[in-house]
């Protein structure tokens, strides 16, 4: 049983509906109960636990924040890319993990054969650091 105040009813007196009558007035919807979401294995297992521990309003906080930071380790500005002397960016693309940059480097040697490559990157943020992952030799997409 629903109870119900509406304008109809001025004195605030109760109307108790069945389920159904408020379904076929469409006042109730009826919708797929949601099952209980698995986590993936790649959230380790004390976030996982945390989290449950969360109140809603606290779980879109981390949303937020965790958008956030994923924001701040993998857009990075063109200042955050060093280019060493010698050195020849050939690309640089955005991905969801970071800039992939694409250089050519020199050896170091007096050769004919500089800047070698080019050799592919993933250049991201984690701590107050810019990381560069070598990706291996690029042979192009
Ligand atoms: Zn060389």
């Amino acid at each position: 049983m629903y109870c119900i105040f509406t304008p109809d009813n001025p004195k605030n007196t109760s109307i108790f509906l069945t389920k159904q009558r408020l379904l076929v007035a469409g006042i109730l919807t009826i919708h797929h109960m949601p099952t209980k979401p698995t986590a993936p294995d790649t959230i380790p297992k004390y976030i996982r636990e945390g989290l449950h521990k969360q109140d809603t309003e606290t779980l879109h906080d981390i949303i937020t924040y965790t958008e956030s930071l994923i924001e701040y380790r993998t857009n990075l500005d063109a200042d955050d890319i060093d280019v060493e002397q010698g050195e020849e960016v050939v690309d640089v693309e955005d991905s969801s993990k970071g800039a992939v940059v694409i250089k050519k480097i020199p050896c170091g040697k007096d050769c004919n054969g500089c800047p070698h490559g080019p050799y592919k990157y993933l250049v991201y943020r984690e701590g107050g650091d810019i990381k560069w992952d070598y990706q291996g030799r690029y042979y192009g997409d």
